[in-house]
């Protein structure tokens, strides 16, 4: 029989997921560096001036860059 060490086993319990959840992670960051900015951006219309414009950030409601009006996004 094959004896291990308790400071092995516990390291491998420790390592092997902390491995796979890093490489994980890198998959994850990897893919989603590679989507398109169109798909990231939210497309805002001006209740005020009705000049469309879009940004990368993910929030629901954005100012506009023309009068400084707050609006709701149209598409996120
Ligand atoms: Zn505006």
């Amino acid at each position: 029989m094959i004896e291990f060490d308790m400071g092995v086993i516990l390291l491998l319990f420790v390592s092997v997921p902390l491995v796979v959840i890093g490489v994980l992670a890198l998959a994850y960051n990897i893919r989603s560096m590679h989507r398109p900015m169109r798909i990231r951006e939210s497309i805002y219309e001006c209740t005020n001036c009705s000049h469309v414009y879009a940004y990368a950030r993910n929030r629901p409601m954005d100012r506009c860059p023309r009068c400084g009006h707050l609006n709701e996004a149209v598409r996120t």
